[in-house]
């Protein structure tokens, strides 16, 4: 268990059970303080924030390499480093991405199964619900979280089983269909974005290498798959803010050509903005297309999460960086050459970013020139 906070021992604790009961092993925790990371920045040396703990690398590649099951929990303060100098925030971050860098390989290449959930935390709920005491607020952040995931609903695994069906066959029509290309229309965007051949477009299921077949993310609404990195034209709005690693990024609008960013603009945290394109030559790329219906109940609930877990849910997103190598068919084979080779991105990073709307129209090129609709009006505009 990766980033579980004292604040959620309960669950820690439970989870911990249900996976002994289940039959794991060894059930490890690896937790999170937030204050320890603010103390950090108060009073480490300022020359300080490019090193890091090699041994929590060697320990994630322990379990990595053996195929371990990985559960991540998200929840932090969307805002802790907000009020941090923005120029060690970023070498915080790029220090980090540079040095697990290996073990995301695992993650991305799906060598175990992993999944990613939230908990309710009161200073993220505090950001949900700002008008709310924090216990008040961290409890009806539970209550949405749980509706979001379907545990509401009289059978939730069951209910949870369908939506996957479903998912599952959009991404299945999308993959056979093999559109050259995705044309995105809306208020502040126009933007084409190629498609190599053998793309393949993922869902809430994939099968890990040490045979596990796993969901991700939960909650998760979306269908994706990876752009051409050579491929990208126009000019693309987001719809939603961006919170990344507590640094909240609004109003991004960004110009792509010939596949690359030139020109990036953000109404807040604009420097943030560019020291994300700038880590390495694959963040100024895409990496991933994801599609999600403007109904997805994420959307639906109306509220802003500031965590990318559920807003990337709410709405179609983009993601600059690293591609995942399953969305190509036969991708998890290729070496790092051969991926690029193909059109697929990679750099430290993987950024999502949301650009969907209730006014966003998408169309399939077909590799003959036709174009079909996707979306109408944010929502699907085919049955499968
Ligand atoms: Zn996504
Ligand atoms: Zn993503």
């Amino acid at each position: 268990m990766r980033g579980a906070s004292f604040e959620n021992q309960a669950l820690v604790h439970a989870i911990a059970e249900a996976a002994y009961k289940a039959g794991a092993r060894l059930v490890e925790v690896s937790w999170m303080d937030d204050q320890m990371e603010l103390i950090r920045f108060a009073h480490a040396p300022r020359d300080s924030f490019d090193e890091f703990p090699k041994w929590r690398l060697a320990g994630a590649l322990e379990y990595a390499e053996r195929g371990d099951a990985t559960l991540s929990i998200s929840g932090a303060d969307p805002e802790l480093l907000a009020r941090q100098d923005p120029e060690l925030v970023g070498v915080y971050h790029s220090t980090m991405w540079k040095e697990m860098a290996p073990y995301l390989n695992h993650v991305t290449g799906n060598s175990m199964n992993w999944c990613v959930i939230a908990a309710a935390r009161q200073a993220w709920a505090k950001k949900v619900f700002p008008n709310m005491q924090p216990e008040k607020a961290a409890a009806k952040l539970w209550k949405t979280i749980f509706q979001m995931c379907r545990v509401n609903t009289e059978d939730p695994v069951a209910a949870w089983q369908e939506h996957i069906r479903n998912l599952q066959a959009r991404g299945k029509y999308l993959s056979q269909k093999q559109y050259a290309a995705l044309r995105y229309t809306a208020p502040g965007t126009d933007l084409t974005l190629g498609l190599p051949p053998g793309h393949c477009w993922a869902s809430a299921r994939e099968l890990a290498k040490n045979g596990v077949e796993f969901t991700a993310n939960i909650p998760t609404e979306e269908t994706f798959t990876m752009g051409d990195r050579n491929r990208a034209d126009g000019i693309v709005s987001s719809t939603k803010t961006l919170n990344h690693g507590g640094v909240l990024i609004e109003g991004i609008v960004v110009r792509f050509e010939n596949g690359r960013v030139v020109e990036a603009r953000a109404s807040r945290n604009e420097a943030a903005l560019q020291k994300i394109i700038a880590t390495d030559d694959g963040a100024a790329c895409i990496g991933e297309i994801a599609l999600v219906p403007n109904s997805s109940p994420i959307s639906k609930s109306g509220l802003v999460f500031h965590n990318t877990l559920f807003d990337e849910n709410a709405s179609c997103h983009l993601a600059l960086g690293r591609a995942y190598k399953f969305n190509y068919s036969g991708g998890l084979e290729l070496n790092d050459e051969e991926f690029a080779a193909v059109g697929g991105n990679q750099s430290l990073i993987h950024v999502d970013f949301m650009i969907g709307s209730g006014a966003m129209d998408i169309d399939g090129l077909t590799r003959d020139g036709r174009a079909e609709p996707v979306m109408r009006q944010g929502e699907w505009a085919f049955t499968t």
